[in-house]
């Protein structure tokens, strides 16, 4: 049944819901609330909540600040936890200019314009994403530290371990909220978790990324813990990344990338898309890991992507394709971190496959060694490039990539950019420990 204004308003008023919290994203990915008194909620409805947008980085400037708010009718969902002063629930907003045409900084849009594109293809994209995040110990003052010892210690006489309560405590609220969880478990680092959650189409599931972090993190801190989606926050230890199944259908029920026939069972259209994300995986790279840090991720050694290739075997390449068959057919792409932008992320990989549809771009053979294990020689042989070394490169590689660049528009394009070179740079002219220790003394 179609989600109406009235059967919201309806179900506000049942749910004795007082506060609504209107969210959107901003284009490094951090999500935004404007809250609003129930008496405010049709309104709301309307579309006609504004906020200055000059103030959200990335945004706009102040001569054109004004900005509407039109909440997603289908992303009205109560938030589980309990205030002092009445129930809150939320909806996802895009943003909208004062002229009534959708705002082309807003992700969400960006996102859907090429959902649209995918449509007139005759496609529609579900994605499955695997965000892996730390839960570490919060110091005395309350700062998060890098700190995950043995939780026990807080529960002398149960031998429960913390992190897997709080796991519990976490999939349950995700629950409340909709969420089809298939599997929570530890990771390989001490203290690193995952939980996952069924796919969706793509603009539900960028939405769901979003809310997961959010109530990964609010959970984590009612434990007195600290979440954290960082790529990687400690030297020599596992990574955290956001690998992300997907896979193209037509109609609800034919699933594109199936070809029973096909060698590998992979239809053209799957051969080409994954083509397609090997081409251009070196210009969204900027995108689907977006900070300085994300690169210390990129390393051998830890299960995490560094060389562009596919794979149905291996798991070291960029794409791997998952055993299943018929409709659960997909491509895993395992370079994303969950410190991206998961709109924009989407779009940019989706355009990238439709972009290798398009020009029927050839995957090549799958590489089923360990790429790790492999000589600089036979790397070369085989026509193996790796994934950027450093955001430095990978802004470099997005400016070279009109494809890329066309599914963010120019409005996300320039202030990403603008915003990320200066990161770049603040960090360039650091001195870190490791060059003191390295330098100091033999120089
Ligand atoms: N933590 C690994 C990464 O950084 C992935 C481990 C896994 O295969 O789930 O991508
Ligand atoms: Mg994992
Ligand atoms: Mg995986």
């Amino acid at each position: 049944s179609k989600v109406t204004k009235e059967s919201i308003l309806k179900r506000a008023e049942d749910l004795d819901v007082k506060f609504i919290k209107l969210q959107f994203t901003d284009v490094f990915g951090t999500t935004k609330n404007v809250a609003i008194p129930a008496s405010q909620l049709e309104k709301a409805l309307d579309g006609d909540v504004m906020f200055d947008g000059s103030s959200i980085e990335g945004f706009v400037r102040i001569e054109e600040s004004d900005m509407y708010l039109k909440p997603d009718m289908n992303t009205f969902s109560l938030i589980p936890w309990q205030s002092e002063y009445g129930n809150v629930a939320r909806l996802i907003c895009d943003v909208y200019n004062p002229d009534g045409k959708p705002f082309e900084g807003c992700p969400r849009n960006v996102l859907k314009k090429v959902i649209k594109e995918a449509e007139k293809m005759g496609f529609s994209m579900n994605a499955g994403p695997e965000a892996e995040f730390y839960l570490f110990e919060r110091n005395l003052e309350d700062m998060p530290t890098t700190n995950s010892r043995d939780y026990g210690g807080y529960f002398d006489l149960s031998p429960v371990d913390l992190g897997d309560e709080v796991r519990r405590a976490m999939v349950t609220e995700l629950e409340s909220m909709g969420f089809e969880i298939e599997a929570s478990h530890h990771e390989v680092g001490e203290g690193q978790h995952e939980i996952d959650f069924k796919y969706a189409d793509a603009l539900t599931t960028a939405d769901n990324v979003v809310t997961f972090k959010f109530v990964v993190r609010k959970i984590a801190m009612q434990y007195g813990l600290h979440a954290t989606f960082m790529p990687k926050p400690l030297f020599g230890k596992a990574g955290s990344g956001m690998h992300t199944h997907q896979s193209l259908f037509k109609g609800k029920n034919t699933n594109a990338f199936y070809d029973e026939n096909a060698k590998y069972q992979l239809s053209k259209t799957a051969m080409n898309y994954i083509g397609g994300l090997l081409a251009h995986a070196r210009g969204f790279a900027a995108i689907t890991n977006p900070l300085v840090n994300s690169y210390k991720r990129l390393v051998p050694g830890y299960e995490a992507p560094v060389y562009i290739a596919w794979s149905e075997k291996n798991r070291s390449p960029l794409v791997r394709i998952p055993a299943r068959r018929g409709l659960g057919t997909r491509a895993e792409l395992r370079n994303p971190d969950p410190a991206c932008n998961p709109y924009l992320a989407l779009a940019v990989t989706l355009k990238a496959g439709l972009d290798g549809i398009k020009k029927k771009t050839d995957p090549g053979d799958p590489v089923n060694l360990n790429i790790y294990h492999l000589t600089e020689t036979q790397k070369k042989d085989l026509k193996i490039k790796s994934l950027p070394a450093s955001l430095s490169e990978a802004l470099d590689e997005l400016e070279a990539d009109d494809v890329v660049r066309s599914a963010l528009g120019p409005h996300v394009y320039e202030n990403f950019m603008t915003a990320k070179r200066i990161e770049w740079d603040e960090y360039r002219t650091q001195v870190f420990p490791w060059e003191v220790e390295r330098y100091l003394g033999v120089y």
